[in-house]
């Protein structure tokens, strides 16, 4: 339902997150959860809760969150009952991916069959299907994670989606690509961030890059690499949003 992504050099990601979230709730949603990756195994990285996003602030209070990126996002179910294990991000059975995801995977139950039979699911959403999937791409067949999301979204036919694909070899960099799903690069300085509405982030920047149908997208804190569905680069300038938050 509501998608926000951030990276950068210095700053605290999380209260950034929760605060992106607070500004999408308008558009409705059954539960909500961030990802955060830190190095340090005392650190809690994912946090996810049913209900509202102050319930989610609450539970984040009580852990130790912190990091420079993450990813967060508000569910609104399609493919599972509202709970905290079918919340995002979803995490790959290895532990090394996470990923947002708005819309739905038209033929995720043909995929789960064909592709992950042996695989032990901690939900029942379309979702984790595609992370899943990301995962058994990079280690069977020793992809690099660009390339396993994209063989990914190659599977997915007529399926909607904004996706938000985080490496935890990578904690600096977001994955990301967009199909009949609203998704927005958002450009600062010295970070970067991706949102499915510009409003949930004009407190960090108005400066936007629309994301076309079928496009990925690779974002660091200071570059922004565009692909068009082909695997040609695209050179698109930011807009600038004049409103207010
Ligand atoms: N289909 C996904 C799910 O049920 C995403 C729903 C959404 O767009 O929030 O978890």
């Amino acid at each position: 339902c509501g998608i926000v992504g951030f990276t950068g050099t210095n700053q605290d990601s999380t209260p950034i997150l929760l605060k992106g979230l607070e500004k999408l709730e308008y558009r409705g949603y059954d539960s909500a959860g961030v990802f955060v990756p830190n190095a340090d195994a005392d650190a809690d990285t994912l946090v996810r809760e049913k209900g509202r996003v102050a319930d989610l602030e609450a539970l984040v209070a009580t852990k130790n969150i912190s990091g420079t990126s993450g990813i967060a996002h508000t569910r609104w179910a399609t493919h599972g009952v509202p709970a905290v294990k079918n919340s995002h991000p979803h995490v790959s059975a290895d532990g090394r991916f996470y990923l947002v995801h708005n819309g739905v995977i038209e033929n995720y139950l043909e995929l789960k069959q064909k592709y992950l039979s042996d695989v032990d699911f901690q939900s029942d959403t379309d979702t984790e299907v595609a992370v899943q999937l990301i995962a058994k791409f990079v280690t069977n067949e020793s992809l690099s994670t660009f390339d396993a999301f994209k063989k990914a979204l190659t599977l997915f036919g007529d399926s909607a989606y904004g996706f938000l694909l985080m490496d935890q070899a990578e904690p600096d960099r977001m994955y990301v690509a967009k199909r009949k799903s609203p998704l927005l690069i958002g450009v600062g300085d010295n970070f970067n961030v991706v949102t499915s509405d510009a409003v949930a982030m004009l407190d960090e920047t108005h400066d936007f890059i629309e994301l076309h149908d079928g496009e990925v997208a690779i974002v660091d804190p200071n570059r922004v690499q565009l692909f068009a569905a082909d695997g040609r680069s695209v050179t698109r300038e930011p807009f600038h949003l004049d409103i207010d938050a």
